[in-house]
């Protein structure tokens, strides 16, 4: 059997990432499987475990580092999160197309260890829009926004090294383009 893709899904927070997935998950023909991150971020409303993330405290997270349990971890904002090794691993065996819904320097991490990895980043229409979005989504308080707008602005220049680049102005036309970028990358050779 084929082994299935490994997706790298990033884009800065607020962008729309899960909206777009939402989307694209149910859609039998892409074949995919959600990696759950572990994170030490405490759970927002309405977030499940083992759905959203593992919510784990930072002494199980390093733990599951020193065990080398994860494939890539990062902090992000004063949190960890990371990426499951086990579930990556057996589902590619599987044949699924795994996606990675991860920030910027575990992106980074990923492509190093693994080149063939497909790679694609959203990015909002503007900084002012992502702002209107965040406060729109309501989850976090005025400073949390900021310090999430100030890293936005950091990350968006770092943003050359993934393979594609696809602007959430329209969800429609963003998740069909990403669609496209999956079902041609599961067609290749
Ligand atoms: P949030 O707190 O909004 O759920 O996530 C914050 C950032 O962490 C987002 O950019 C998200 O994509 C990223 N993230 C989530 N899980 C992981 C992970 O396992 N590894 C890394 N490196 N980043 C992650």
């Amino acid at each position: 059997m084929k082994k299935g893709l490994l997706i790298v899904f990033s884009g800065v927070s607020g962008v729309g990432k899960g909206t777009i997935l939402s989307r694209l998950m149910p859609m039998e023909d892409l074949n995919l499987a959600y990696s759950v991150s572990m994170t030490t971020r405490k759970p927002r409303e309405g977030e499940v475990e083992g759905v959203n993330y593992f919510f784990v405290s930072k002494k199980r997270f390093i733990e599951a580092i020193k065990n080398d349990e994860l494939l890539e971890h990062a902090r992000f904002v004063g949190n960890d999160y990371g990426t499951p090794r086990e579930y990556v691993e057996t589902m590619r065996e599987q044949g699924k197309n795994v996606i990675l819904e991860i920030e910027i320097k575990g992106a980074k991490q990923i492509t190093e260890k693994c080149p063939d990895c497909l790679s694609i980043y959203i990015i909002p229409p503007s900084l002012e829009e992502l702002e209107r979005r965040l406060r729109l989504r309501g989850t976090e308080d005025d400073e949390t926004i900021m310090k999430r707008i100030s890293k936005a602005r950091k990350e968006l220049k770092d943003i050359d090294f993934y393979e594609h680049v696809v602007c959430n102005d329209d969800l429609d036309v963003a998740v069909e383009e990403v669609r496209n970028i999956i079902l041609e990358e599961m067609n290749k050779e």
